[in-house]
């Protein structure tokens, strides 16, 4: 039977590629969205390019919506084997003008939801002796970034959070590996003026920006069987613009 794979935020740029290639890889997706509406087009869409997927609506910033989501997915379409914890947000403005409303929301969203979506399915792939966990973080976390303190810190904390549960759980089959994208051609990046873009591609030493299904390949092989001596890693993403 097809293992399953779980991609949280999988209708957004990124998320999207990563579901398609698991799919191409032959794993079950299930993916969820937070803001209700946009699915129906969104799973008409993949279906028309051949692609069905499973969509659950849940805030993956709120604890008990997540572990009534992982008992639905259980129930409904089985044990998830490989969870891409992807959903994240930024509110970007600088430190001085943030208010604690900018401040609490990235936090929830791109680092309590660590905990919250990977605490319901992490029992069950010890107990089968076989997971993958891979966090989308982000060039930003690694570098910081003018007007993201709060961002940077959700990110830059992704990584800490990497480390301990991967010495956990190593010796149960499970992996848990970061991967941090730097700009990658999704809507919101092309949408910024092009001179803006131009001067961004500057500071990359590849000389473009990366793709969407770039970063899903990485994210499929670390979800393989094959990828099973990578973990507690951050793999970097970003065209040489950070090397560390
Ligand atoms: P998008 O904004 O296109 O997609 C983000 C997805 O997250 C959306 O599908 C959104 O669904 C979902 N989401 C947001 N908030 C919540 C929530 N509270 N609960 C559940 N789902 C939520 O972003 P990208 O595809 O560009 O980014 C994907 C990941 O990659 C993010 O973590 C981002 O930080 C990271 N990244 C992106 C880079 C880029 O260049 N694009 C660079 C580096 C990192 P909905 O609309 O339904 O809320």
């Amino acid at each position: 039977m097809a293992r399953i794979a779980l991609v949280t935020g999988g209708m957004g740029g990124i998320g999207t590629a990563i579901c398609q290639k698991l799919a191409d890889a032959g794993y079950t997706v299930v993916t969820t969205y937070s803001r209700p509406g946009k699915e129906i087009q969104w799973l008409a869409d993949q279906k028309e390019k051949g692609y069905l997927f499973h969509a659950y609506q849940c805030d993956v910033a709120d604890y008990d919506a997540c572990q009534a989501l992982a008992v639905r997915i259980t129930a409904e379409v089985g044990q998830v084997d490989i969870l891409v914890n992807n959903a994240g947000i930024t509110k970007d403005t600088t430190f001085r003008k943030m208010s604690k409303v900018d401040w609490d929301v990235v936090m929830r969203t791109d680092l309590d939801s660590l905990f919250n979506v990977t605490k319901p399915f992490i029992d069950g792939m010890t107990d089968r002796n076989f997971g993958r966990v891979i966090n989308i973080s982000s060039i930003n976390g690694q570098k910081g970034q003018f007007g993201q303190t709060n961002y940077s810190a959700a990110k830059a904390g992704m990584h800490g959070f990497t480390k301990s549960l991967a010495q956990e759980v190593a010796k149960k089959g499970v992996t848990v590996n970061t991967v941090s994208p730097g700009y990658i051609a999704t809507e919101m990046v092309m949408a910024v003026k092009e001179e803006i873009r131009q001067a961004i591609i500057a500071g990359i030493p590849v000389n473009r920006l990366g793709l969407p299904e770039e970063v899903a390949e990485l994210v499929t092989y670390l979800a393989g069987e094959r990828a099973g001596f990578i973990t507690g890693s951050n793999i970097a993403i970003n065209g040489g613009q950070h090397m560390f």
